[in-house]
């Protein structure tokens, strides 16, 4: 089995499909680094619902089993699958939203205040409670039977990450001017700058080098 966490470069085709860079450090942030180069229009790498579980299985949320309903789920209903994978791709963008304000120390629009409250509903809703060792727990657990059980899975790690002000605080958009990815720092000096040194990190270094050299 490959260790996806070993993956750079922002990630690599192979003949089973993409294999995608978890280098952000948090869930819903590697969530938003689905998509590169934003700014030019993107270079989309959930173009479905199958990609979306791809990735849900990448990240290490789904059994094999979970896999397997999802996609005789999503084969069995394409139009409710198409509309799971729309959502999702604006769950993302709405992360990305707030990933971004949330680095730059910026105030969030009561627009994506609503949005976060509409997730926030549906994630309550989902939950139940259990007897527990000492009395009441949540019991989280989602089955994943649902095409809208991976948003809902990732819509909720995202509200306990943004309510979390060490992790909010934490929370960068790569230093690179031409990339948007975002991570969580979770350096001890809180001194990381780049979504991964292997790709804008050495981009940088290869610049300063070429301007050093020309005097450009
Ligand atoms: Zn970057």
């Amino acid at each position: 089995m490959i260790d996806t966490r070993a993956i750079r470069y922002r990630g690599q085709d192979t003949p089973d499909g993409f294999l995608f860079e978890l280098s952000g450090g948090a869930l819903p942030l590697e969530f938003a680094n689905t998509i590169s180069e934003r700014s030019k229009g993107g270079r989309e790498r959930l173009p479905d619902y199958g990609a979306l579980i791809r990735w849900t299985t990448q990240a290490g949320m789904l059994t094999e089993q979970q896999v397997a309903k999802l996609e005789a789920a999503s084969s069995e209903n394409p139009g409710e699958a198409g509309r799971a994978h729309q959502e999702a791709i604006d769950l993302r963008e709405l992360i990305f939203e707030s990933a971004k304000a949330a680095a730059g120390r910026s105030p969030l629009a009561e627009r994506v205040v609503g949005r976060w409250n509409a997730w926030l509903e549906r994630v309550q809703s989902s939950r139940r409670l259990a007897a527990g060792h000492q009395g009441l727990e949540w019991q989280d657990t989602s089955d994943f039977e649902t095409l809208d059980s991976i948003s809902l899975a990732v819509a909720r790690a995202s509200i306990e990450l943004f309510v979390d002000g060490d992790k909010r605080a934490r929370t960068r958009i790569c230093a690179a001017a031409d990339c948007d990815w975002v991570f969580l720092d979770n350096s001890r000096r809180m001194n990381r700058i780049w979504c991964d040194m292997t790709v804008c990190g050495n981009r940088a270094k290869a610049t300063r080098h070429y301007r050093r050299k020309t005097g450009k």
